[in-house]
């Protein structure tokens, strides 16, 4: 029988590349010398996208009119326009669950390295400062007695919820809606969350409902002992009100593992002090990064096989 088509957009784990070899015939679309005319000759035969990082949308279908799958790596799929692909009749899954502890993990170790400046002493630390100047300074921050504001209590929401519980820190969220079964302190929102909490945990997706939605009001809100948290998507905050609030001291500090945008890091916040930036490292372990790979094939592989996928996004359901 013959293997389906299917398009490679950017280079895969080798995990998953090998796999992808063995069950499809697969093109590569980064490796093409001339993308556009490689999408011209094989656009046509393609069946599936093994999708990571790249923008689709009405434009980018058009060129695949037997197009019937998206299998995208990662969670969130704000790059992907469900309503275009729905028009187009093209399925989309995404890779979740087997990435939420990871994520949940480095969210607590961000909130702690920002509170504490955890980053800042082993940079002291490892220029000198300890044995020519002596201790790093103390932290001004701790997170004793904080109250942790989440924003998307979904399913990484829920997981930092459970390890910040066992920190002893008190817990509020807001969503879109209330959720049945939570017992955390639901607000109708940001603003309101913002004021009833001192740490801002943003998990929420990126897109245009989301979009900076962390803005200079709910920044305020959050008030001159504020820390926010950004283990979600750096569209969700307005990255320049950040800096204001944080240069004004209108909120303490910030710890972003996500920006605005990637791989730019603003030259504004790298000059802050009490900010702790990391390079969108949230689920970047080799062994979470390969579950989520596997996710990819399998999806691939289901859909081909059975005619479904494994892990749909929820506007396919
Ligand atoms: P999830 O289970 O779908 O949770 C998302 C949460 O956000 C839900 O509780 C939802 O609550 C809320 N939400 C969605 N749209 C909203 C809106 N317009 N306004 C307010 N709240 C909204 O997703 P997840 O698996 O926890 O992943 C969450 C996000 O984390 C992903 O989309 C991705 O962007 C990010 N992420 C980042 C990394 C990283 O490396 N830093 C890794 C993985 C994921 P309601 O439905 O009640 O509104």
């Amino acid at each position: 029988m013959q293997k389906p088509d299917i398009l490679m957009t950017k280079p895969m784990l080798p995990v998953v590349e090998e796999q992808l070899d063995e069950a499809f015939t697969v093109h590569r679309l980064h490796a093409a010398e001339d993308p556009d005319a490689m999408l011209a000759e094989v656009g046509p035969k393609v069946r599936g996208i093994a999708l990571s990082w790249a923008e689709v949308n009405d434009a980018f279908l058009a060129k695949f009119p037997n197009l019937e799958i998206v299998s995208s790596f990662g969670v969130g799929y704000d790059h992907v326009d469900t309503d275009a692909c729905l028009r187009a009749k093209v399925m989309v899954t995404h890779t979740p669950d087997v990435l939420t502890d990871e994520v949940a993990d480095t969210a607590i170790g961000l909130m702690i390295m920002t509170v504490r400046e955890l980053g800042q002493a082993e940079t002291w630390l490892r220029d000198g400062n300890w044995t020519k100047k002596g201790g790093y300074p103390l932290s001004q921050a701790t997170l004793q007695g904080r109250t942790l504001g989440i924003f998307g209590l979904g399913r990484i929401g829920k997981a930092i919820a459970k390890r910040a519980e066992s920190f002893g820190l008190k817990i509020a969220y807001y969503g879109r809606s209330q959720q049945a079964g939570v017992d955390y302190p639901y607000h109708a929102s940001l603003v309101s969350l913002a004021e009833a909490c001192d740490t801002l945990m943003v998990v929420a997706p990126g897109g245009a409902e989301t979009q900076h939605a962390v803005n200079a009001e709910v920044l305020s809100a959050l008030g001159p002992n504020g820390i926010v948290i950004n283990i979600g998507r750096g569209s969700v905050i307005d990255e320049a009100a950040l800096a204001d609030a944080l240069e004004s001291g209108t909120i303490y500090g910030a710890g972003l593992d996500v920006f605005e945008q990637e791989p730019c890091t603003p030259e504004r916040l790298m000059k802050l002090p009490r900010v702790t930036l990391l390079p969108h490292v949230g689920s970047a372990s080799q062994a979470t990064r390969n579950a989520m790979g596997q996710l990819v094939v399998d999806n691939l592989k289901s859909w081909f096989e059975t005619g479904k996928p494994l892990t749909a996004v929820p506007e396919m359901k």
